[in-house]
């Protein structure tokens, strides 16, 4: 099973589906199709709206806020 998988991954209409439709998430470190393409980053529509529904007093916010620090820095 998992070598038909690998197969079908190596694909070249599989390569080219990744590279064009799907970009990583730098928050969750998912593949997604849809999200938010910032200066440095890109994230997903999910973790797009975590954020916005996570209030700066929360820990959860600092991790995201160090995330996409960490990517402008990578970028400089
Ligand atoms: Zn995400």
């Amino acid at each position: 099973m998992l070598l038909v998988l690998d197969k079908l991954v190596d694909k070249e209409e599989g390569k080219l589906f990744m590279r064009e439709s799907m970009k990583v998430c730098k928050v969750c470190d998912q593949p997604k199709h849809e999200g938010l393409q910032l200066l440095y980053a890109f994230i997903c529509t999910d973790c797009e709206k975590e954020i916005i529904n996570t209030s700066p007093e929360e820990e959860r916010y600092d991790y995201y806020v160090e995330r996409l620090k960490a990517c402008s820095y990578q970028k400089q």
